[in-house]
């Protein structure tokens, strides 16, 4: 009978539910490989319960026919399915591994036998808890308990409507050891498929925490401007309501910088754009490196960029805003071309009672503007 290999419990080999959906020539030969290996084994263990059964006809217990009439019926069973899945007609289902009929014609199987050879009827009864065990691990709830019914009035049909003498074999010493045995091998197979279904689960919450590390990285890139790694103008935005909501709130200071690069066009026309890229991450580089940790810093467009500071009086901030300002101003620059210089102006604003994002960004504006008129690189306040 039927134990499930590994490829049927690994979460992250396929996707499930083949129908409607699109998988590709790759997935699909794994699907059927992982369908091979599943029914190699269900064949498999066909045949160690069929040896076991002939070990039972040497005890005398059962008929010699029954173990290879048991393997062979087992076999046909494991057969059709694998032309079914060859042909790729399992994949037209949901459930590609057919886990309901799978697990019906295991149980008819063991009925059958039980029925037939009652005698060693035991062993197959005891199978009967691999093919549940099994079918759970695969089967939604709703097949779950059609499987479970089906076993229910199998079972029902074989003790109620039927008289035979249903046994455990054990007068001899040899069928007490091969009895042991059976009992042995069902609850090894019920523990391995415990296994896999906690290794399913751990794969499955693994590959949970990976999604979720993904999704983190997707939404920080989706706030991220791909030039400079500095906010991008939608996520600084949002910083700046934010904080302007908290410090209204908790009536604390809060100030901004608009910063534009002096003379840029130039640096673009004399240098060329690829290096005018490299002044724009270079600053933005040095502008993280001179930061606090609470301080945002977003590109606004351009060559123009906004720094938020919570929790900063306008003339602490014009002093950071003066000290950045020459920092850049000092940067070596001839690394890039020599004689280039690369200086920047700012216009610092601290927030007024009650003000919109609107209006204290307009206020930052006329600062830098003014900044600009004033001959630049420099800083200048609203
Ligand atoms: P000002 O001192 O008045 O700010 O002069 P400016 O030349 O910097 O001002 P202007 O706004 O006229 O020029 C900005 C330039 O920045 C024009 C645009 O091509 C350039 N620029 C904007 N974004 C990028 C970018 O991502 N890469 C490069 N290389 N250049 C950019
Ligand atoms: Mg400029
Ligand atoms: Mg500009």
């Amino acid at each position: 009978m039927g134990i499930a290999a590994s490829p049927v419990l690994n979460p992250t080999a396929e996707t499930p539910g083949g129908v409607g959906k699109k998988l590709t020539a790759d997935a699909l030969s794994r699907r059927s490989r992982q369908r091979r290996q599943m029914q190699g084994m269900i064949g498999a263990s066909y045949v160690v319960d069929a040896i076991i059964l002939l070990v039972y006809a040497h005890a005398g217990t059962t008929s010699a026919t029954i173990g290879p009439a048991f393997a062979i019926c087992g076999l046909l069973s494991v057969t059709g399915y694998v032309a079914l899945s060859e042909a790729g007609i399992t994949e037209r289902f949901r459930d590609h591994y057919l886990v309901v009929p799978q697990s019906i014609v295991s149980m008819i199987i063991m009925l059958a036998f039980t029925y037939i050879a009652p005698e060693v009827g035991a062993m197959f009864l005891c199978t009967l808890f691999v093919v549940f065990a099994f079918s759970s691990l695969r089967a939604t709830p709703w097949q779950t308990a059609v499987v479970w019914t089906a076993m229910a009035l199998g079972l029902a049909g074989l003790f109620l409507l039927t008289d035979k003498p249903i046994s455990l074999p054990h007068q001899t010493y040899l069928e007490r050891f091969v009895t042991m045995t059976v009992f042995i091998l069902t609850i090894g197979r019920c523990m391995f498929i415990g296994i896999f279904s906690s290794a399913m689960r751990d794969s499955l919450y693994k590959s949970g925490l990976a999604l979720k590390e993904a999704n983190k990285r997707i939404e920080e890139l989706a706030e991220l401007d791909d030039l400079t790694g500095s906010f991008n103008r939608r996520r600084i935005m949002r910083f700046l309501d934010d904080e302007i909501a908290r410090a209204q709130r908790v009536d604390a200071p809060c100030s901004i910088a608009l910063i534009d690069l002096d003379w840029f066009k130039r640096i673009n026309d004399t240098y060329g754009h690829p290096i005018g890229d490299e002044v724009l991450r270079t600053f933005a580089i040095t502008v993280f490196a001179n930061i606090r940790a609470v301080d945002r810093f977003g590109r606004y467009g351009g060559e123009e960029f906004l720094l938020l500071l919570p929790d900063t009086p306008r003339e602490t901030a014009a002093r950071m805003l003066d000290r950045l300002r020459e920092i850049i101003a000092d940067l070596d620059w001839s690394a890039f071309s020599p004689g280039m210089r690369v200086t920047v102006s700012a216009g610092v604003a601290s927030l007024n009672p009650n003000e919109t994002a609107d209006s204290f960004l307009a206020r930052a504006d006329s600062a830098l503007y003014k900044a600009k008129a004033q001959g630049r690189d420099r800083i200048a306040s609203a």
